[in-house]
């Protein structure tokens, strides 16, 4: 398993490893409780993935599209040449979420392995939920992010530098709108300048622990499912 997380600005309440953080945690959690059972073993995170939508953000390590890309293909060539016949990318950031579905596809080919994709939580620009307080607009920095990282690193939350920001106008739409049926290619300052999209007042740590156990079940059951998965041919 390749947990991808993402060095990238979160607003001023959440350090830039948030998706990282989160993304080990579920993955380390996951492995602890199941790895035995379904035979899975834990790459290290890969921390640099692509975050371009926050290109505008000192602080923000991204890597293009291309390089991303040929980065997931290696690590798929180079778990190919051991006796592992399945790679599951783990991925904490939304913004990888497209490249990722496409290297999933590139690297069966190539490789020949079974490939996978999954999510410690699915944002709500990719069919997931947000809180009623979001609108389902909590796609970077909201309500369910903020509140796991209090569950897991209080020490890097500033609670005290949150505020709401969510796109009401945009939470109007039918089709053009996060989960909708038209996709908008976004900028994470094209919303606000503080570059979050999502409600984080309301994040409680209780929540967080709530979301964490809940993210940890759900991908221990998916290895299950991954681990003896085939095509029924
Ligand atoms: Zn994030």
């Amino acid at each position: 398993m390749q947990p991808l997380g993402a060095i990238e600005q979160h607003g001023p309440h959440l350090p830039l490893s948030t998706d990282t953080v989160i993304a080990t945690a579920v993955a380390e959690a996951a492995i602890d409780a199941y790895g035995d059972e379904v035979d899975a073993w834990l790459l290290p995170t890969l921390q640099y993935t692509k975050s371009n939508e926050h290109a505008w953000s000192p602080g923000t390590i991204w890597l293009s599209a291309d390089t991303l890309l040929s980065v997931l293909d290696d690590i798929g060539r180079c778990i190919a040449t051991t006796p592992a016949e399945r790679l599951v990318f783990f991925n904490g950031h939304g913004g990888n979420s497209a490249l990722a579905n496409v290297a999933i596809r590139e690297v069966r080919l190539a490789h020949g392995l079974r490939t996978f994709l999954a999510h410690p939580g699915v944002p709500p620009d990719q069919g997931g939920t947000s809180p009623a307080n979001e609108l389902g607009m909590g796609v970077h920095g909201g309500t369910d992010e903020t509140s796991i990282m209090l569950h897991l690193a209080p020490e890097l939350v500033r609670m005290e530098l949150a505020e709401r920001r969510v796109p009401e106008k945009i939470a109007m739409n039918q089709y053009v709108r996060f989960g909708g049926r038209v996709s908008f290619g976004w900028l994470s300052n094209d919303f606000n300048p503080d570059g979050y999209v999502g409600d984080p007042t309301h994040a409680t740590a209780e929540l967080g622990k709530e979301l964490f156990d809940g993210a940890v079940r759900a991908f221990g059951e998916a290895l299950r499912e991954i681990a003896v998965f085939d095509f029924g041919r």
